[in-house]
This record gives C-alpha cells, sequence and structure tokens, in this order.
C-alpha cells in the first residue's frame, strides 16, 4: 500500500516537523509497543534536538485483526510522567480506543501536554473523538502490515506497508 520510499520519505518530514516544535522543550517520546518500534527508531534517528525515550506496551483483549474495545496498558509506572511534554509515538489509529486510554493515563499521571504522533491513521472505524496531531499517512479500512506491524506476530520486519488480502 505505500512503498519503503514513501514511507522513509514522510517519516523524515516528521522528523523535521518535531524537530522545529520541540526545540527547548525536554520532550519524551513514548512508543507503544510492539508496533511502534521500527516508525520510532527512524523517527528519532531523524530529529536534530535532543530527546527523551520510553515505551508502554498497549494491547487489547482479543487477538485476531479487530480491536476487542478493551484495553490493557503496562510500563507507564516505569517513566516520570509529571510535567513532562510528551509525544506519544503510535504504529496505527484504528478506532482511537487504545489511543484514548493512554492519553487519559498519561494526564492523570500529571502530564503537562500530551500529543499524538501516529504513522498511520484509518479513520473510517473511529469510535472515539482522538486524533493524530502529526501524522504520516491516512489509509482506508484495511488490515496492514510491515513497518512494524504485525499480523499474528508475522511481517513485522517489511520494509514497506502491505495489507492483508
Ligand atoms: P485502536 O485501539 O485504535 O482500535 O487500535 C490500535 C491498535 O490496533 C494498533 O496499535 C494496532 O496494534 C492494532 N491495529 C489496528 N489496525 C491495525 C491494522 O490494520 N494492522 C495491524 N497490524 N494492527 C492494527
Amino acid at each position: 500500500m505505500i512503498s519503503q520510499r514513501r514511507v522513509i520519505r514522510r517519516i523524515k518530514n516528521l522528523s523535521q516537523q518535531l524537530s522545529r516544535e520541540y526545540q527547548g522543550c525536554n520532550v519524551l517520546i513514548i512508543g507503544v509497543l510492539k508496533g511502534s518500534f521500527i516508525f520510532m527508531a527512524d523517527l528519532i534517528r531523524g530529529m536534530s534536538i535532543p530527546v527523551e525515550c520510553g515505551f508502554i506496551q498497549a494491547s487489547s483483549y482479543d487477538r485476531g485483526t479487530k480491536s476487542s474495545g478493551r484495553v490493557r496498558i503496562s510500563g507507564l509506572e516505569r517513566l516520570t510522567i509529571r510535567g513532562r511534554e510528551i509525544l506519544v509515538v503510535e504504529d496505527i489509529i484504528d478506532t482511537g480506543l487504545t489511543m484514548k486510554e493512554i492519553v487519559r493515563n498519561l494526564k492523570r499521571r500529571g502530564a503537562r501536554r500530551v500529543k499524538i504522533c501516529a504513522l498511520l491513521d484509518k479513520p473510517a472505524r473511529r469510535k472515539t473523538d482522538i486524533h493524530p496531531d502529526y501524522l504520516g499517512f491516512t489509509v482506508p479500512d484495511r488490515f496492514l502490515v510491515g513497518f512494524g506491524l504485525d499480523w499474528d506476530e508475522k511481517y513485522r520486519e517489511l520494509p514497506f506497508v502491505g495489507y492483508i488480502k
């Protein structure tokens, strides 16, 4: 669906934009595992400001290709959130339920400001008012793999974004 060249080029632009916007901010960039790790690695390598990184894990209770709507988040307790400028990095926003829960938790822990950076946005299935502040690509309602996104733990390594037929 999206070639390696297009993904890399878009991420470079995002890195530059984020470097400008977070200049002098001591930003904490939180990647949502596992799907965001490849995007996040490329994103921060392209940045020209110092950043701090952390990771959390979010999983829905069901496996398979549809989000269940119930979200479990772990790893927040290892991070210092209070008073921080935070950028959450996610592979894809689908219903938005995962991100809504993450943002709610970060604010409850005293984050000063929380913004969202997603590689992909699938607005067709949105069930919340969540939208990314920084976005790579808007995508149609297909099940996508590659560039960190899996299908039952497979295909994360693909250097492009594809879809399962
Ligand atoms: P949401 O809570 O927004 O519905 O879903 C967020 C999570 O569902 C993503 O972080 C991702 O793990 C998974 N997800 C949603 N759509 C897709 C997709 O098209 N492909 C893959 N591999 N995961 C998806």
